[in-house]
């Protein structure tokens, strides 16, 4: 049985002060989740200090972006080692690092090798936008962004990495999937290519996190289809409550 991951992207939000406290209260609101995995995945400036506050808790840590270079001129750029100081976890291939900073799928690929190579475990977004929903393209893009972002990993590989299906429209909107809607996905398109890419075991353990909307009030319904796994959460990832909601809503689910 595959264990829930929930983790929350903070994106470009919070001060240090504000992201000391979120993660104080964070520690008391999840306290009552002992079979789930945690994580948050705060702005680069307070890995260091928040890896720190979050010592002793059940609660991992995550970076939202890297390199896939270890060191030189990379004005600007951080290398998996230095996340890998602080974090566990990293997130991949975000939409909005697709859209807004050209990443593309090999971009993402040389950073999933990197990442593990440097002991990390990444967090893959995949995601069709709407325009390509309508265009009934969901499977086509989800499975070459698939594909491309895991090419040359071996199964080993395989059971070390986290999938977040994404779709670019339920980002942010307020719109997320309906469950049916995201497990059809995990299930025909995320878990059907994993099998292709590795072999039937390994896609059984890999975790499929849903991203998109995620809410207090939609979580549960989400975690009770079988082939989601947990959740990747921005806008409710920064209210502790909502967080602890969507937490034990997974830590209830299996
Ligand atoms: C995200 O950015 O990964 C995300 C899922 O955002 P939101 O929950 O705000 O839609």
């Amino acid at each position: 049985m595959r264990t829930f991951f929930v983790a929350g992207n903070w994106k470009m939000n919070k001060t240090g002060q504000d992201a000391l406290q979120l993660v104080s209260d964070l520690i008391d609101e999840l306290k009552g989740c002992p079979k789930i995995e945690l994580a948050v995945c705060p702005p680069y400036p307070y890995l260091s200090q928040l890896a720190a506050a979050l010592k002793g808790s059940n609660i991992g840590l995550g970076a939202q972006n890297m390199y896939w270079e270890a060191a030189g001129a990379y004005t600007g750029e951080v290398a998996p080692a230095m996340v890998a100081e602080f974090c566990q976890y990293v997130i991949l291939g975000h939409s909005e690092r697709r859209t807004l900073f050209g990443e593309t799928d090999e971009s993402v690929n040389r950073k999933v090798k990197a990442a593990l190579a440097a002991g990390l475990t990444p967090i893959i977004c995949v995601g069709e936008t709407l325009a390509e929903n309508e265009a009934g393209q969901t499977a086509a893009v989800v499975t070459r962004q698939l594909k491309g972002g895991l090419e040359g990993l071996n199964a080993e590989d395989g059971r070390r990495i986290v999938i977040a299906y994404e779709p670019v429209w339920a980002i942010g909107t307020g719109r997320a999937a309906t469950s049916d809607q995201a497990q059809a996905v995990h299930r025909d398109v995320v878990r059907r290519t994993l099998a292709a890419l590795f072999d039937r075991d390994t896609a059984d353990a890999i975790r499929i996190q849903y991203g998109g909307s995620v809410n207090a009030k939609n979580a549960a319904e989400l975690f009770s289809m079988p082939d989601i796994d947990g959740a990747l959460v921005g806008g409710a990832s920064l209210k502790a409550p909502d967080f602890g909601v969507i937490a034990r809503a997974a830590n209830a689910a299996r």
